[in-house]
Parts: C-alpha cells; sequence; structure tokens
C-alpha cells in the first residue's frame, strides 16, 4: 500500500551472494580443500584470500588521513577526473574533448548512463549473457533492457546483431543506448577483438549517419579493462575517436577489480564527443546526477588512483603486478577452457577474465546438482556461470570431469 506501483514489484534475488554464502557455509562444513568455490566475481590467491595489489597498498600508505576524509567535490576530485580518462584512453586522450565524472564505481556510471541517456520506459541494448544487476538497474530506473545473442556460432562477437537492435530501439525510441562489456565479458570470457570494435564503429557511425537527428551512445562496460589484450583495448579506444555528432561514446572504469579495492565503491564515467560544448553540459547532467544520488564519491579511492598515476615507478609497479595477477587468472581459464573442449563440456568462447559460462536451459538444476557434487556456481538465465578468479588453481585440474559428471 505503501510502495508506489513502481516500486513496489521491485525484488531483486541476489544469485552470486547467496550461492557464495552457501559456498562459505559448505567450507566451513567440510574445509576449504574440498569444496570449490567459483561463485563471485573477487580474485583470491591460492590460499583462498583476496588478492591484493601491493602498489596500492603502497599508494594508499602514503597518504593522509586529513586529505582522504573529507568530501571529494560532486564530479570528482580534479586529478582523477583529468588522470581516469587519460589513463583509460592512452595516447588517444587527445584526439576528441572527453569528460569524466567520478562515479560509485562502474554501477555508478551504468546508473548515470541509463538514466540520463533514456526516457521512461524506453529500452538499453545489451548481449543475452550480461552481468545481472544491468536488469535491477533498468527497473529501478524505469528503463527496459532488450537483448542480442552475445556470439555467433564461429564464436565471434555478434556485431551485426547489437547494430541491428540498437537500430530497432532508435527507429521506435528516437534514442538508443548499447551497452557492451568488454573487455573479459562477464559471463562469458568472450571480448571484443581489434577487428570486431571497428566493425561495431562502422556499424554505429552508418545507423548514426542514415539517421543525423538522432541520438546513439555506446557504454563500454570496461570493469575487467587490465585482465584483457592491452592492444586490443588500444584498438577499441582508437576506433571510437571521430565519431559523428550524435554518436556519443562513453565507458567506465573502476578501480574494484582493477585495482582489487571492491570496496571502495570507486569508478569513473569517461565520456567523449566531438563537441566541448556538449561535453561540458554532460558532465553537469551527470554530476547532478551524483550529487542527488550518492552525494560525491569516495575520496579515498580517486586520491589512491591519482598517486599511483602520477608516480612512474609505483605505475610501473602496478602495470607489472596488474599483468601477473591477469596471467594468474587467465590461466586457469584457458586450462579449464582447454579441458572442457577436449572433454565436450559445452562452453562460452572464453578469451580472457574472470568468468565463462556453460550454456544451459535448465541452470538452476544444473547448478544445484553441481552443489551436490560440493561445486559452487552461478545459474543464469543463460547458463552456469564459473568464477575462474576464486579457484585455486590446484582446484582447476580434473574441474572440467567433475563437471561434465553433471551434465
Ligand atoms: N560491470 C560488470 C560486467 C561487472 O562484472 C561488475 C562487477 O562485478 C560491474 C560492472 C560493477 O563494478 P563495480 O563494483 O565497480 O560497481
Amino acid at each position: 500500500m505503501h510502495l508506489a506501483p513502481h516500486a513496489a514489484d521491485k525484488v531483486f534475488r541476489d544469485r552470486i551472494f547467496e550461492m557464495a554464502a552457501r559456498a562459505n557455509a559448505a567450507k566451513a562444513e567440510r574445509g576449504a580443500r574440498d569444496v570449490i568455490d567459483g561463485s563471485i566475481g573477487i580474485l583470491l590467491d591460492d590460499q583462498g584470500e583476496p588478492a591484493m595489489l601491493p602498489a596500492v597498498e603502497e599508494a594508499t600508505r602514503r597518504l593522509a588521513v586529513k586529505e582522504v576524509a573529507t568530501y571529494a567535490p560532486t564530479a570528482g576530485l580534479a586529478s582523477f577526473r583529468e588522470d581516469a580518462p587519460a589513463y583509460a584512453l592512452g595516447e588517444t586522450i587527445d584526439r576528441a574533448p572527453t569528460g569524466c565524472v567520478a562515479t560509485a564505481g562502474a554501477t555508478g556510471a551504468l546508473r548515470l548512463c541509463i538514466w540520463n541517456m533514456l526516457e521512461q520506459d524506453d529500452a538499453f541494448v545489451t548481449h543475452d549473457f550480461f552481468w545481472s544487476p544491468y536488469g535491477a538497474i533498468a527497473k529501478d530506473a524505469m528503463r527496459r533492457l532488450e537483448t542480442f545473442p552475445t556470439y555467433l556460432s564461429d564464436h565471434s562477437f555478434n556485431v551485426a546483431g547489437a547494430v541491428e537492435k540498437t537500430a530497432e530501439t532508435l527507429h521506435r525510441q528516437g534514442r538508443a543506448l548499447l551497452i557492451v562489456n568488454t573487455p573479459c565479458h562477464n559471463p562469458t570470457g568472450i571480448d571484443l577483438s581489434a577487428a570486431e570494435a571497428r566493425a561495431l564503429r562502422d556499424g554505429l557511425v552508418a545507423l548514426a549517419e542514415a539517421h543525423p537527428d538522432k541520438p546513439i551512445t555506446l557504454f563500454i562496460d570496461a570493469a575487467y579493462w587490465e585482465f584483457g589484450d592491452e592492444a586490443a583495448n588500444q584498438a577499441l579506444v582508437e576506433a571510437f575517436c571521430d565519431l559523428p555528432a550524435n554518436l556519443l561514446f562513453c565507458m567506465a572504469y573502476t578501480l574494484s577489480k582493477s585495482f582489487t579495492r571492491y570496496g571502495f565503491r570507486t569508478g569513473a564515467l569517461i565520456m567523449r564527443h566531438r563537441d566541448a560544448a556538449f561535453v561540458e553540459q554532460l558532465t553537469k547532467v551527470m554530476q547532478t546526477s551524483v550529487r542527488s544520488t550518492w552525494s560525491n564519491t569516495c575520496r579515498l579511492g580517486q586520491a589512491i588512483f591519482s598517486t599511483v598515476y602520477r608516480d612512474p615507478e609505483l605505475l610501473t609497479c602496478l602495470r607489472e603486478q596488474q599483468r601477473e595477477f591477469a596471467a594468474a587468472c587467465n590461466q586457469k581459464g584457458s586450462r579449464f577452457a582447454a579441458d572442457a573442449k577436449r572433454l565436450g563440456v559445452p562452453l562460452s568462447p572464453y578469451r580472457y577474465g574472470f568468468f565463462a559460462t556453460i550454456p544451459s536451459n535448465e541452470s538452476e538444476a544444473l547448478a544445484e546438482r553441481m552443489t551436490a557434487d560440493h561445486m559452487y556456481f552461478i545459474p543464469m538465465k543463460k547458463g552456469v556461470r564459473l568464477a575462474f578468479c576464486s579457484i585455486p588453481a590446484r582446484q582447476i585440474d580434473g574441474l572440467a570431469e567433475k563437471i561434465a559428471r553433471c551434465l
């Protein structure tokens, strides 16, 4: 009765935290060695402890409490707003006017775009395998989500499907927002190769040029930026430099996985457009949304980022450590993918990253059968998600065999 109609049926069952709790209970009962916990997207070391980047700890030690305890400006610290886009966009930073607002992680950046780029009841477009909170954000913002098949039978990213679905919503709504999670797509491990990024650019530019009065926004959810292929990342940002006036490029960067600071809730919404005055306007709009939701973004996270970025030695250390972390995680994924292929276990087109998915239209039942065998993975709409990032390397051996027995 008290809840407004739009809020009354708003329930998001968080399967990830639910399954992680069941895995923890099983570990407490049986011992961690006998339980395979691939539930949560946090990088753990082989002792099962969160893997922490030493360069980030060093940067934290250098900051005085008084420097980080006060409020940050609503749009973010000036240093962070300069450094985060420079870091993410690399050599392309000067190729087009760029704005940045500090956000509550990548989630905050997603929320700002879904809210501000669409009208009520409009749909944004994304791949049919997607991080489930996309649906919760859509619901909470009174928007909708429409999908295209993530990958094709040859395991390439479905660029044509993405453009086609974007065109469909553009014609219907007069505006379109396409969200693509790359690199290291959660939950399949696919990502946009350099050639696929260029094909996406060509498709969206053609669409934009055919409808110059209708705005299109491409939002790259780069929550796993350092875990993929660095050359492909650069090719991606390079592809989206010189765009028509009705095509806006946005990107979410976050310290959650990139700096192993999941709980700091610090990220950035990076916005690039050919018109500097529009970038200024966009920044003010996003800043107002920040003020009206979480008010301002964690100062500590922003200060840590700039402390690392502005110290060449620390930045070099961080990049080396990130590469080690990425290699360790990706090796586990690739080993499992090779075993799965050998045994005929169906698997999404894993390239890099924290996750892969076993496609299934009975994912609830499959995930339950796996728990009976002390394996904890996430049932999703289109399959069961395995988080390699949190499985110790020794448990990868034989994992595909164990899973094959549950299929
Ligand atoms: N996008 C994807 C694809 C994710 O997997 C996650 C976190 O798991 C996020 C966004 C949210 O990131 P953050 O914790 O920075 O809000």
